[in-house]
């Protein structure tokens, strides 16, 4: 971590729902600084008696949206940190954070592609600003999302992806729905395999960039069918969020 990281108390600007399980929070802050796609905060509560406990969670913004960050989280039922955010903090309320966070897991423009970002729930997080800041800089390096979700229900962002993917020829954003995929659905439904990543990564060949963030099951599970199918390790970076498979 940076030795100069201080902790500072953001504000929160807006909060806003993305599924029923996971809130967006703005947050202006005071000592903002520009990060690199993929980095994080860490989020630090302190109760009336001192009791301190932290958390990290990745910036959904891009590193183009000045003076302030998007945290996404989602809500964890017998967590500390996550109801808390959820059900407790309102708008105009401080937040104590620390960041940007984070050398490895980092993506941005001037290291080019093509881009696979592969996300399991929450996972989607960092990917999402990536993909924000690819968006931004009008950057025309090819990039696919393959991206897991229990049901419909669950996918953060749709819209804004949706949206991305229908406004530039260089992106594409594949679902796979592990519990229940919505009616009609034509498209993935199950667990990511090695037979569905080889499909996504097809048009790209074994040059891309490849990014993968989620629950801790998921991640072993897909970097491992990665080395199996040959790709270089140097070209595979990973997250792991939580003990819990989606
Ligand atoms: C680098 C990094 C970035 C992260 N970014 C995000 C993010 O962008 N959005 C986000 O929502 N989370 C993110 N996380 C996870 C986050 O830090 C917390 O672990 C999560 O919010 C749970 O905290 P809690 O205090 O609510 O639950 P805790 O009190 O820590 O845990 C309560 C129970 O839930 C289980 N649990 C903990 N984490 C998870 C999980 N992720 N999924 C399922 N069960 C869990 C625990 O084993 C325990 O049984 C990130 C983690 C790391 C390491």
């Amino acid at each position: 971590m940076e030795p100069t990281l201080q902790w500072q108390a953001g504000t929160v600007s807006a909060i806003h729902p993305e599924t029923s399980q996971t809130k967006s929070f703005t947050i202006a802050l005071p000592k903002w600084m520009a990060h690199r796609a993929g980095m994080h905060y860490d989020v630090r509560l302190t109760a009336p008696d001192g009791y301190q406990t932290e958390r990290s969670y990745s910036i959904a913004s891009a590193p183009e949206r000045e003076g302030l960050i998007e945290l996404t989280v989602e809500r964890i039922a017998d967590g500390e940190v996550s109801p808390y955010l959820h059900d407790v903090l309102v708008t105009g309320d401080q937040l104590e954070v620390r960041g940007p966070i984070g050398g490895y897991f980092v993506w941005e423009v001037r290291l080019g592609g093509p881009l696979v970002l592969i996300g399991g729930g929450s996972g989607v997080v960092p990917l999402m600003a990536m993909l924000r800041h690819r968006a931004a800089e009008h950057a025309a390096i090819p990039a696919r999302l393959l991206y897991s979700s229990r049901t419909q229900d669950d996918v953060i962002y749709r819209d804004e992806l949706d949206a991305m993917a229908a406004g530039d020829k260089g992106f594409e954003a594949l679902f796979t729905f592990t519990r229940q995929a919505p009616p009609g659905w034509t498209g993935y439904r199950r667990r990511i395999d090695a037979a569905m990543l080889s499909e996504v990564m097809q048009p790209f060949g074994s040059r891309a960039r490849i990014y993968v963030c989620g629950p801790t099951l998921l991640v072993e599970a897909v970097a491992n069918a990665l080395v199996q199918m040959h790709v270089p390790i140097e070209q595979i970076r990973t997250e792991r969020f939580g003990p819990t498979g989606v």
